[in-house]
């Protein structure tokens, strides 16, 4: 055997670099579904399901492409239970004259497979992952001699060097972002009887059956398989976003910030798991995108505000991840060591808008944006959690979880536990901001502008409570200044109420 090229659970892309040069006549893919991979962190149900059903619908794409494939399933006998220990053994059985991997999306996993061909004496042939319109190597060139990384300004180049949206060397309609024109709530009706329904994929014969080892295997994990309907497939994930391009991202950029109880999807893509399992490219999303709003079919302020999401942030975060590990996972510059509340693996809570963002997640391993980053992440940040607790949380429980995306979400941007590199303040807020988004604090016991007494909302008694023990840390803060003054203004006895409320809630498990 000349080349074994890996194929890891998030690379699914028949075009992806490692099989360039693959000759089926000397080469061979090689895949396994490792237990580890489900274990490491408490992966929810859905999750699991999402990668084995995936890759099983690949391999059967590999086969029809007549490319030999060494595949291990988790149910064969003898599948080892880390993806090290079964590469280990193929290798001795199989005998390449070299390992080709395209760069992983797990800084871990790199370490572990590089070991295993060192140990071996076999190359790895590690390949950029053209997927991304930027390496690591781009990145770092981009962050030398810069004191922060915003991602606009990162942004703002990938516009240019890659022409998206451009209208010569202007931004197309004159701005670079329209998020003015964006983040609406809906109206007291909420978002009505028209919401568009994305596609559901019912499970075929393959997903069944991966259902079945799912719940067979890894009952005991958080989440249900109940509605499992993602796409798996190229094909299903083609659908998926032409559907999007036609239905929902012409009000996309309006509700982006809106939370609805009861409603996961609104004008939410839900591609971020096809795209980070490889099955759809983002330069093919952002083209589809990019040819609604130039048809008319899409306002500007909405196609803009989608292509930034893929263009921008997914890049920028893949930037930091590569450029900062390892050292970025165990960041906790806000000194937070509390534990992770436990109803965060049940939705079991009496905060409406957490057992809704919760309920969801663990229903369909999914939750927009807002709900990830001012629902249940400012909980986190506002209670003191450890980051690296809750950053196995994210990574458990959403289908679109891979570290490169999930970690630097978490800690930089929802955590401020890289002390600032990526966000330019803590995002803190009371209950009040979640009242502006939602309906959620209607139905609820607490009351969102209520910091002390019975009916105090959680996250406002702990928003000042935040601001109190990080008075001297943020008293000087550019943007969260202000709010640390109006914090000193309490007096004490109000001081003294707020801390010890803050204190109870940490007792509550
Ligand atoms: P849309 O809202 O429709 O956005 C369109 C696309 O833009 C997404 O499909 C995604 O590919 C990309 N995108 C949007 N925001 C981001 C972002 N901040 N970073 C990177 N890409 C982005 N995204 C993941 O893909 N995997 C994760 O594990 C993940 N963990 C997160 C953890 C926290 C604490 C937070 C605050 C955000 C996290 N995100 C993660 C980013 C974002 O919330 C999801 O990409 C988005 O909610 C996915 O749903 P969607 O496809 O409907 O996205
Ligand atoms: Fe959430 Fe507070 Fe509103 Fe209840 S009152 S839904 S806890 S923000």
């Amino acid at each position: 055997l000349r080349h074994l090229v890996l194929v890891l659970g998030d690379q699914l892309d028949l075009d992806a670099s490692a099989f360039d040069g693959f000759d089926a006549a000397r080469d061979a893919a090689w895949m396994a579904e490792a237990a580890e991979e489900s274990t490491h962190v408490w992966s929810s149900q859905p999750r699991i399901a999402f990668f084995l059903a995936a890759m099983r619908h690949f391999a059967e794409a590999l086969r029809e492409q007549g490319r030999p494939l060494h595949y291990r399933r988790l149910d064969d006998a003898g599948t080892a239970a880390s993806l090290a220990a079964q590469l280990r053994a193929d290798v001795q059985r199989l005998r390449p004259s070299r390992l080709v991997l395209t760069r992983p999306g797990d800084w871990r996993v790199l370490q572990a497979l590089q070991a295993v061909a060192d140990d071996a004496g076999v190359p790895l042939e590690l390949r950029e992952d053209r997927h991304f319109y930027t390496t690591p190597a781009d990145f770092a060139a981009h962050a030398q001699g810069r004191r922060s990384l915003r991602m606009e300004f990162f942004y703002r180049e990938q516009r240019q060097r890659h022409g998206v949206l451009m209208d010569g060397r202007e931004p197309l309609g004159g701005q670079w972002n329209y998020d003015v024109e964006n983040r609406e709530a809906f109206g007291p009706q909420g978002p009505g009887f028209d919401l568009p329904r994305p596609p559901r994929f019912e499970p075929d014969t393959l997903t069944r059956d991966v259902i079945a080892l799912v719940r067979e295997r890894f009952g005991s994990h958080p989440g249900r398989l109940d509605s499992f309907a993602w796409p798996l497939t190229r094909a299903q994930a083609l659908q998926a976003m032409e559907a999007f391009m036609r239905e929902r991202l012409p009000l996309f950029g309006p509700y982006q910030d809106a939370i609805w109880p009861g409603e996961p999807w609104l004008y939410h893509a839900q591609l971020s798991a096809a795209l980070n399992l490889k099955l759809l490219t983002p330069r093919e999303v952002i083209a589809a995108a990019e040819a609604e709003v130039r048809a008319g079919r899409v306002p500007l302020a909405s196609g803009e505000g989608f292509i930034r999401q893929i263009l921008g942030w997914r890049e920028y975060v893949r930037g930091i991840y590569w450029t900062q590990m390892p050292g970025y996972a165990q960041a906790n510059a806000l000194d937070a060591h509390e534990d992770l509340p436990s109803w965060y693996w049940s939705g079991d809570t009496d905060m409406a808008c957490l057992r809704d963002a919760i309920g969801q997640t663990l229903a369909h391993g999914y939750a927009h944006h807002i709900q990830r980053l001012m629902v249940t992440g400012l909980y986190a940040l506002l209670l003191g959690v450890e980051p690296a607790q809750v950053h196995a949380w994210y990574l458990s429980v959403y289908v679109d979880a891979v570290e490169w995306v999930e970690l630097p979400n978490t800690l930089g941007m929802s955590q401020y536990a890289d002390g600032g590199l990526m966000a330019s303040k803590p995002y803190i807020a009371s209950g009040r901001y979640i009242d502006r988004q939602s309906p959620a604090c209607r139905s609820c016991r607490y009351r969102p502008e209520q910091r002390t007494g019975e009916r105090a909302c959680p996250f406002t008694t702990l928003y000042w409570d935040f601001l109190l023990r990080h008075e001297a840390r943020f008293a000087r803060h550019p943007r969260l200044a202000q709010q640390v003054r109006n914090a000193a203004r309490l007096d004490d006895a109000e001081r003294a109420a707020i801390l010890a409320a803050a204190k109870t809630l940490r007792r509550q498990r």
